[in-house]
């Protein structure tokens, strides 16, 4: 078997072995297949595609690739949650508390930015204090003590997903089908979890735009995931306009407490509370639907959702008064208004082009060498179909150095669409 007739056998439409996707994920991951040989092989698999069995052995390579975990000696068993990457996606901060509050164990690995998405361990890491790293121990044994955990995806777990990501990342083969469902599934499943609920996300801001391709992701990552022998729901969530108000890292942290204090925009309170109600009913505590709403909504309005936020905070060394005191978290220097340049109703908000403007901010790292501003980032002062006034704010854009401004206030300009009354 060699590197150069695989390729070749991918590039002219042939259905892969499971031993020769083996042989390329596992050579390129021992440094034993250059680069150059494994971009040639993505390109070819974007193009003609894997079916559903070469997505499933890619999965199986990638998990292998690395650590599995085994929570059972344990004693846990949590339910985990996954989000395929969207703007302004708070969801992760909302559930972990707002579930865990109802009694479901969560001990996630969450990612940072992606492309133009932002990613949960950058936000928390907007708290002061707040610890992502924690080893597999301390987050067992916090899962114990709290009943929730977050930590950054481990470098050993499915290490094959890490090293094909960067090349897809630098070769335009993100968006393909089986490389995402191969990628989150593999990371999840040896991570540990048993039952997973799926956020996929569908439109302008997400990696799949059409619900066709959306619908297919959800297919293959449920289909991966039962071979697996696990629970699998998927949901599709629409990305055409930012989820909720907020996008930038602090000021989505504000906006997740407060969803707990019972304060929501209502798109992400209908995400959140579908994905929660999903969580329960997979953790075995509510059968149905409404009796799962009705326990989350409990959760909010008895404040047993933001004490376990607080609680979850401090055990992962962050400063928990920040529920209560916002000026803890990193600010922008300066908040500009971006206001509406006609009357009418806000037909769309490009939620790509608004993940854009905060990343170019500063909130996301755009190269690697980068660094984060925690502070700055975008508050959508209004959402698709509501009415605005010529000259009314639709947008803060929170900014620490003006040079940045100005491409983000571009993208913003052209992210918003109004249209006029007849
Ligand atoms: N999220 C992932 O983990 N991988 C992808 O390829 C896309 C989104």
């Amino acid at each position: 078997m060699n590197a150069i007739q695989i390729i070749a056998k991918k590039r002219d439409g042939f259905s892969l072995t499971e031993s020769e996707i083996s042989f390329m994920v596992k050579k390129f991951v021992d440094g034993d297949i250059p680069d150059y040989q494994m971009a040639a092989f993505l390109m070819a698999a974007y193009l003609r595609g894997l079916d559903r069995e070469e997505t499933f052995f890619l999965t199986k390579c990638m998990v292998s690739s690395g650590k599995v975990i085994d929570f059972s000696p344990w004693g846990i068993n949590p339910v985990d949650k996954h989000s395929t990457g969207g703007v302004g996606d708070k969801t992760t901060m909302i559930l972990l508390p707002l579930v865990g509050a109802c009694g479901v164990e969560v001990c996630k690995m969450s990612g940072r930015a992606l492309g133009h998405t932002g990613g949960t361990v950058d936000k928390l890491e907007s708290i002061p204090g707040f610890r992502t790293d924690l080893s597999l121990e301390e987050m067992i044994s916090q899962v114990k003590r709290v009943g929730i955990a977050l930590s950054a995806a481990s470098k050993e777990i499915a290490p094959a997903d890490k090293k094909i990501y960067a090349l897809r990342d630098a070769t335009a083969t993100v968006d393909n089908l089986s490389f995402i469902a191969s990628s989150v599934m593999s990371k999840k499943i040896a991570g540990g979890a048993k039952r997973i609920v799926l956020d996929v996300k569908v439109g302008k801001g997400a990696f799949m735009k059409e619900i066709d391709s959306a619908t297919s992701l959800a297919q293959t990552m449920i289909h991966i995931g039962e071979r697996f022998g696990l629970e699998v729901s998927a949901f599709l969530t629409s990305m055409e306009e930012p989820l909720g108000f907020a996008v930038g890292n602090s000021l989505e942290v504000k906006e997740a407490i407060e969803f707990l204090k019972g304060d929501a925009p209502l798109d992400l309170m209908e995400v959140c509370f579908a994905l929660a109600s999903e969580m329960l009913i997979l953790a075995g505590i509510c059968e149905r639907l409404e009796e799962a709403q009705s326990r989350l909504q409990k959760a909010i309005d008895s404040g047993e959702a933001l004490n376990l936020m607080r609680k979850w905070i401090e055990a992962q060394g962050g400063r928990g008064e920040v529920v209560e005191d916002y000026s803890l978290l990193p600010r922008a220097k300066k908040i500009l208004l971006l206001r509406a340049d006609r009357e009418g109703y806000i037909q769309a908000i490009d939620a790509l082009k608004v993940g854009q403007a905060a990343h170019s901010l500063g909130a996301g790292r755009l190269k690697k060498e980068e660094s984060i501003d925690h502070g700055v980032g975008i508050v959508c002062l209004k959402k698709v179909g509501d009415r605005v006034r010529e000259n009314e704010p639709i947008m803060e854009v929170h900014f620490s150095d003006e040079r940045k401004l100005e491409v983000a206030i571009d993208l913003l300009r052209e992210a918003v669409f109004i249209e006029e009354d007849e």
